[in-house]
């Protein structure tokens, strides 16, 4: 019987996962399938997903077998009442090591002093010596499939990295800590701590004006993870009194951040448009592909999102 994969993720993407979710699907054994922007909802067996204001019910959708999101965040669909289908979350190389590089950049950038160096092109001889990795402690916050890739890469680099999860965690080369505890002691320990959290009721505002107030002077916060995750006013006010020395954030409240937003014209603030990492479409079809095959096969699905935990 004809397998039909509804694609709900974008006119944009479409050009670019076509080609390479037709040849996952056929090289996963997939080849009796229909892949369509459009059809009639009981006909479909699978819905692959990206944040789509288009799709917001999907009561009509009685047969079908999952929810394939093409995003590994999903705090936009996971409370969502009307899906009852397992929801799958993605985990993409392609979006590992992508994140993997942004991450270890901006820590070298900010480690390495880079910005005071391209500031001072002009006749300037200031011999500021960066210190050894090994004196620059890093905080992770995450320790799931990003945080756990990018704090190994740092650790490879040298950096005494410690990283905070929900649970109990073990990442060779990495100091783990979970709990309330566990996060006041990354916080006080790190000069420059990364987000990689997913956003949930749990999550939202961890780095608020308190939890700020534990760093260590002048520490410098990266946030690929999610804009909620930090108190914008509170990091705004760090920032003015020096106990933050530097954000470069990657993800905001509201996407696109809005042109009048403080975070713009702030001296300390680098502003990246939520591009850190991006689902790559060959890799990423692989991860549709063998999901679609296991719902087919009856097998377990990958990447099962916790709709009770958030992510
Ligand atoms: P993941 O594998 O689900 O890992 C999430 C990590 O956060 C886990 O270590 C988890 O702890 C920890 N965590 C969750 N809730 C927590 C809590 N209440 N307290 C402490 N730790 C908590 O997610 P991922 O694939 O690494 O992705 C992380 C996030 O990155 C995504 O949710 C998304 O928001 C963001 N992202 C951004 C971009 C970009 O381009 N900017 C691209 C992709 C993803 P446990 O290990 O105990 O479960």
């Amino acid at each position: 019987m004809t397998i039909s994969i509804l694609f709900a993720a974008g006119e944009a993407r479409w050009p670019q996962y076509e080609t390479p979710l037709t040849t996952a699907l056929t090289a996963a054994g997939i080849t009796d399938v229909r892949i369509a922007r459009e059809m009639a909802p009981e006909e479909v067996d699978y819905i692959v997903y990206a944040p789509n204001p288009d799709l917001q019910d999907f009561t009509p959708f009685v047969n079908a077998k999952a929810v394939l999101s093409l995003w590994a965040g999903v705090e936009g669909i996971v409370g969502n009442r009307t899906l009852t289908q397992p929801l799958c979350r993605m985990v993409d190389d392609g979006l590992k090591e992508g994140m993997v590089e942004w991450v270890t950049g901006q820590v070298l950038r900010h480690h390495l002093g880079l910005d005071a160096v391209l500031a001072r092109q002009d006749g300037t001889w200031r011999q500021d010596v960066p210190p050894l990795a090994r004196h620059r402690p890093v905080g992770m916050l995450g320790l799931g499939e990003l945080g756990a890739a990018c704090a190994q890469a740092l650790a490879a680099l040298n950096f005494p990295v410690a990283g905070w999860s929900r649970s109990a965690k073990d990442v060779a080369g990495v100091t783990c800590h979970h709990g309330e505890a566990g996060l006041r002691e990354v916080l006080a320990g790190s000069e420059i701590v990364v987000l990689l959290l997913p956003l949930t009721a749990a999550t939202e505002n961890v780095l608020d004006a308190a939890a700020l107030a534990l760093l260590p002077k002048g520490a410098v916060i990266v946030n690929p993870g999610r804009g909620a995750l930090i108190d914008d006013a509170a990091l705004i006010a760090a920032l003015d009194a020096g106990q933050v020395g530097h954000a470069t954030l990657d993800v905001f409240r509201t996407e696109p951040l809005p042109v009048d937003h403080p975070f713009w014209g702030h001296p300390g603030v680098t502003v990246s448009p939520h591009v850190a990492s991006e689902t790559r479409a060959v890799t990423a079809a692989e991860v549709v592909a063998e999901n679609v095959r296991r719902g087919e096969a009856g097998e377990a699905f990958l990447h099962l999102v916790d709709r009770g935990a958030g992510y």
